[in-house]
């Protein structure tokens, strides 16, 4: 058996243009999509580290706020925020002759900066991992197979490097990435290239317990309860289906002093109860419902989402949303699972 796992693709096809643009930029921007996750921050703080490091002049931008969790990373408190320093960011993006837009292929999800970003005279890279790119960059970077973006930012700038680029602010923005993107080896498209990526980045000394516990033993008591309320209370479970859902109102998450990020992860607990394959996370927000779904096997999570919900994603993880109260939400999701329950594995 040799070398099943990993999908061999070709990215020296994308590195010959992509250092071009690196040698001939000034003001290099790079833009993580809005409320990012360990993956965006990830890939966006690995090329900064790394182009950092050969002189360049790179300035780092993120719609809105980063969650807790993440705030610990090398170069997490040079971010700068849209929503928060507007003429700052605005001035950013009007400076920038290179923009590079990691972790997401739609326009949309530049969030409030999306207009200025699109407007800006810059050439626009996107390196990703999501299907069905947009097409508004110069050049487009995207790889479904990959686990991560941050996986695939690892693997490009190996190539243009001639070898591993490894710093420990870089090695440990990697790590984040995969792992956070992996939900730590249990989902996504890892492959046996991904554990040579982690080897060279154990290999180098990244302290992988302090990682663990900073990314997923950091929680307030509030989530914990609130995560404990969620299961016991707001768990809806139709095997039938081989569904099961969640869903938290405002008040509930008020009960339980939420803050941003202290759902992220609910929506991956109903796929460990045995015989469910599709699992959904409906959240109320002021004038919408956010929903996330994930799913095991073939069923497109993300065809789901984008046919019945505005979103998208990845095969098995995906979100979207809904411009209604949660209970009509609730019941169209209901309506329009039924119309697709025969496409669950069995
Ligand atoms: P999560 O459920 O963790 O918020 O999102 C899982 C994946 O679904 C994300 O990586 C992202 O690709 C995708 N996703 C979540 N919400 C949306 C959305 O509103 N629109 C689109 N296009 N994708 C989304
Ligand atoms: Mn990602």
């Amino acid at each position: 058996m040799k070398n099943i796992d990993a999908k061999v693709i070709d990215l020296s096809q994308y590195t010959k243009e992509l250092s071009k643009l690196f040698l001939s930029a000034g003001n290099i921007l790079l833009i993580c999509h809005i409320n990012p996750d360990g993956d965006a921050i990830g890939s966006q703080l690995a090329l900064y580290h790394y182009l950092k490091s050969r002189g360049k002049n790179v300035d780092l931008l993120s719609p809105n706020y980063l969650q807790e969790f993440l705030k610990w990373m090398d170069g997490a408190d040079l971010i700068n925020i849209f929503i928060k320093d507007r003429v700052k960011c605005k001035r950013l993006i009007e400076k920038a002759d290179l923009i590079i837009l990691l972790d997401f292929n739609h326009s949309s999800r530049l969030g409030e900066a999306e207009n200025l970003v699109l407007g800006s005279h810059a050439r626009k890279v996107i390196i990703d991992h999501h299907l069905d790119p947009g097409t508004f960059a110069d050049l487009t970077i995207s790889e479904p197979s990959k686990c991560a973006t941050s996986e695939l930012v690892y693997e490009l700038l190996t190539l243009m490097n001639g070898g591993p680029f490894i710093s420990k602010s870089f090695a440990e923005s990697i790590y984040v990435g995969i792992i956070t993107d992996t939900g730590n080896f249990e989902h996504g498209a890892y492959s046996s290239g991904t554990f040579r990526i982690v080897g060279d980045l154990l290999d180098y000394g990244i302290d992988k317990l302090k990682i663990l516990n900073l990314i997923y033993n950091n929680f307030s008591s509030d989530r914990i309860r609130l995560q404990g309320f969620a299961l016991n209370k707001r768990m809806v479970v139709i095997p039938e289906y081989k569904t099961a859902y969640i869903y938290l109102s405002k008040d509930d998450l008020a009960e339980y002093n939420h803050v941003k990020g202290d759902t992220e992860g609910f929506v991956n607990l109903p796929l460990s109860i045995k015989g469910i394959h599709f699992s959904a996370l409906f959240i109320e927000k002021d004038n919408f419902v956010k929903l996330s779904f994930r799913s095991k096997g073939t069923f497109p999570s993300n065809e789901f989402a984008s046919r019945y919900f505005e979103g998208g994603g990845h095969l098995n993880a995906s979100g979207g949303e809904y411009k209604d109260s949660l209970v009509n939400t609730i019941d169209y999701f209901l309506k329009v699972l039924k119309e697709n329950i025969g496409r669950f594995e069995d």
